[in-house]
């Protein structure tokens, strides 16, 4: 199915602010909402359309993705199926509460969060990888913060042994019933009720453990597989692993955020790995052949005669491998000439032949220049 440009259905810029953006969509929302337009299959089509734009759009990571990889980088929660046909609106109504509580005045909001199942909320998780580990792709072990079924009541939140009663103020059905008046007309809101919390019965005697909640949270072991080639920024999804959902909506996702830790030696831009080598004055002078170290081990390299320092050389596919499962970046390595220092007089009078030799004049500074101000001046 060929999908149209978020822009495009919101009538708005590629760059256009998220001010405007949210005008856009607020206009179109009260154009099309299916309230305001029963049973018009058309209305309904396109303001799903314009929700799910504005999803993508108002949200900056995913205004990002869908950015740079249209819509195969993003995946708009809650119009799958189940959100939007029978149950009401679904997880996604947070994201527009406040745009349709401005403007049904909370009557929109309060009838889409109150009913039906609830997605639950998405867990955001840094990941530090070590460079290696990142360069080639490992498996973690991560635990996890997140809500469970309470143990002791296997998430009824009934003390056990104890019963459950239908709530008498819902008669069971979780909501009551109140008419508002609004602009546009007059709304039979639905509220959840407050004497069940919208879960329509009743509890005896509360779990101790959860005090009724039915749920705890507890520390989740995770595998992740961290592919190769990812960088700082890179973000894993795990689908169905995030916080609960409630009245039987699916699990949020979990997400990781990957953090390369600094390496010692390596440092990297994009898929390239840069690295300094230092090599001595003598090698730099009459060239050498040297093993330089690559994230694969040790390669050797010819350092030519008359190799100036900065001199940066190349080594093909010693880089970082793309994400994408093809292609490595290269190494690049830059040399840097060790200055010998201590030298014995020995070796200083080599050098001061071989200056003499070569015609240059060597006037030594015995003494730093700041200790010779300090005698100069006493102290
Ligand atoms: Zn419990
Ligand atoms: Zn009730």
């Amino acid at each position: 199915m060929s999908k149209r440009d978020y822009y495009e259905i919101l009538g708005v810029n590629k760059d256009a602010s998220q001010k405007e953006i949210k005008s856009a969509y607020r206009k179109l929302a009260k154009k099309y909402h299916p309230d305001l337009n029963p049973d018009n299959k058309e209305a309904e089509k396109k303001f799903k359309e314009a929700s799910e734009a504005y999803e993508i759009l108002s949200d900056s990571e995913k205004r990002k993705r869908y950015d740079q990889f249209g819509h195969d980088g993003v995946d708009p929660q809650g119009f799958g199926g189940q959100g939007f046909g029978g149950q009401g609106f679904g997880g996604f109504e947070d994201i527009f509460g406040d745009i349709f509580g401005d403007i049904f005045g909370g009557g929109f909001s309060s009838r889409a969060r109150r009913n039906g199942p609830k997605r639950g909320s998405d867990i955001k998780v840094r990941l530090n990888v070590k460079f290696e580990e990142a360069a080639f792709g490992t498996e973690k072990e991560v635990s996890i913060k997140r809500t469970e079924n309470c143990t002791k009541c296997n998430g009824t939140g009934a003390k056990p042994g104890t019963k459950k009663t239908t709530c008498s103020k819902c008669s069971g059905t979780g909501e009551v019933k109140y008419a508002q008046n609004t602009p546009f007309g007059q709304f039979v809101n639905v509220k959840t009720c407050d004497a069940c919390n919208g879960t329509g019965e009743q509890i005896e005697e509360p779990c101790t453990k959860c005090s009724g909640t039915g749920k705890e949270k507890r520390t989740k072991k995770i595998n992740v597989k961290i592919p190769a080639g990812v960088d700082t920024g890179s973000v894993i999804p795990l689908r169905g692993e995030g916080e609960p959902g409630e009245k039987g909506g699916p699990r949020g996702d979990l997400y990781f955020y990957i953090n390369v830790l600094p390496h010692k030696i390596f440092q990297r831009e994009g898929n390239d790995v840069i690295c300094e080598f230092p090599i001595t004055f003598v090698q730099a002078t009459l060239g050498d052949e040297v093993e330089v170290p690559t994230l694969d081990g040790k390669v050797k390299y010819k350092i030519p005669e008359g190799t100036q320092t900065g001199t940066v050389f190349r080594l093909k596919n010693k880089g970082i491998p793309s994400v994408r499962g093809y292609g490595r970046g290269d190494q690049y390595v830059k040399v840097v000439i060790d200055v010998p220092t201590g030298l014995d007089e020995k070796q200083k009078d080599i050098l001061r032949k071989f200056a003499k030799e070569t015609g240059e004049t060597v006037h030594e500074q015995k003494k730093g220049f700041f200790d010779k101000v300090k005698e100069a001046f006493g102290s």
